[in-house]
C-alpha cells in the first residue's frame, strides 16, 4: 500500500485538512512481478535444451557422428531435447491463450462417466508400463457443462503424471464422487508422493519437486499449472494429497446440475 499525503493550507500559514490519498499497488506490484519472473522462467527453460543440443551437434559435427555406438545416441538426445522444446513451446501457447481476454470455451453437456471411461481406455491401451487400472465410477450417467476439449487436457496432463510416477506392478485408481452440486473426479498413484512442503506449489508455473529428474522425464513443469486453469475456468478446483513414498492423489470438482433438479426446474 502506498500512501500519498497533501496538506491543505491557507495563505496564513495554517492548516486545515490533510488529504490522504491510499494506492493499492501492491497487488499491480505482484503480478509485475510475477511476469518478470515467468519470463525469466521461460527463458531458462529454453534456453537448457538448446544449449544441451548445442553440446551434442557440436560433438557430432568434431567427429562423433563416425562412432556408430555414440553418433545414434546423441541424435536421439537432441530429437528428445526437441520434442521436449516443441511440448513446452505449445503448452506456453496454450497458457498465453487462456491468459489472454478472448478466451473461449465451447461448452456442451456431456456425460462425464462416459467421458472418463473413454479417456481411461484410451491410456490403457496405448500403455507400455506394468501398471494396473482401477475404476471406481457410477454406474449412471453425470452430465456436466464443459468444453470436452479442454477437459480432456487436464485429465491427459493429469494421467500422465500418475503414470510417470508409478512404480513398476504399480496400481492407478480413478475415481468419481458426487458431493452436493460438484462431482470429484480423481487419479491416484502409488508413486514416490510429493513432499508436504511441496503440495501446495505444484500447480505453479514452473514449479517441479525435483526439477533435474522431470526435465529428464520430459516434463515442461506447466502441465498441472494448465489444468488448474482450464478447471477454474469451469468453476472448479484442483488439488493434491500426497504420502511421501506411497502415492499420490490429484483431484478436482467440477459443477454440475443433479437430473432431480432438472425434473422439477
Ligand atoms: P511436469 O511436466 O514436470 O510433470 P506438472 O505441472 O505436470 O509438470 O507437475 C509439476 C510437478 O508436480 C512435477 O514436476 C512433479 O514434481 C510433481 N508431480 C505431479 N504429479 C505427480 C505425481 N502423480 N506424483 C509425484 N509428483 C507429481
Amino acid at each position: 500500500l502506498r500512501a500519498n499525503f497533501s496538506v491543505i493550507q491557507k495563505e496564513t500559514g495554517f492548516v486545515n485538512g490533510l488529504i490522504c490519498v491510499l494506492h493499492d499497488i501492491t497487488e499491480q506490484e505482484k503480478i509485475e512481478f510475477e511476469r518478470r519472473e515467468f519470463v525469466a522462467n521461460v527463458s531458462h527453460e529454453l534456453r537448457t535444451p538448446l544449449t544441451t543440443m548445442r553440446s551434442y551437434l557440436e560433438a557430432l559435427a568434431d567427429g562423433a557422428w563416425r562412432d556408430e555406438e555414440i553418433a545414434p545416441n546423441f541424435l536421439e538426445v537432441t530429437s528428445k531435447e526437441t520434442e521436449r522444446m516443441i511440448r513446452l513451446v505449445n503448452d506456453l501457447l496454450t497458457l498465453s491463450k487462456m491468459d489472454s481476454t478472448d478466451y473461449r470455451m465451447t461448452m456442451e453437456w456431456v456425460n462425464f462417466v462416459d467421458f472418463y471411461d473413454r479417456i481411461i481406455d484410451r491410456f490403457e491401451m496405448a500403455k507400455e508400463q506394468n501398471v494396473t487400472f482401477k475404476r471406481i465410477l457410477p454406474k449412471h450417467g453425470i452430465f456436466v457443462e464443459m468444453d470436452e476439449d479442454k477437459m480432456t487436457q487436464v485429465l491427459y496432463n493429469v494421467i500422465s503424471n500418475a503414470l510417470k510416477y508409478s512404480p513398476e506392478g504399480g496400481q492407478v485408481t480413478f475415481t468419481i464422487q458426487e458431493k452436493n452440486e460438484t462431482i470429484i473426479v480423481s487419479v491416484s498413484d502409488q508413486g514416490m508422493g510429493i513432499p508436504k512442503e511441496s503440495i501446495g506449489k505444484i500447480f505453479d508455473r514452473f514449479y517441479r519437486v525435483d526439477k533435474a529428474r522431470t526435465r529428464k522425464m520430459g516434463g515442461t513443469g506447466l502441465g498441472l499449472a494448465i489444468a488448474k486453469e482450464i478447471v477454474s475456468a469451469h468453476g472448479g478446483n484442483i488439488w493434491a494429497s500426497s504420502k511421501e513414498g506411497k502415492g499420490t492423489t490429484i483431484s478436482f470438482s467440477l459443477p454440475y446440475e443433479s437430473a432431480e433438479e432438472d425434473e422439477w426446474s
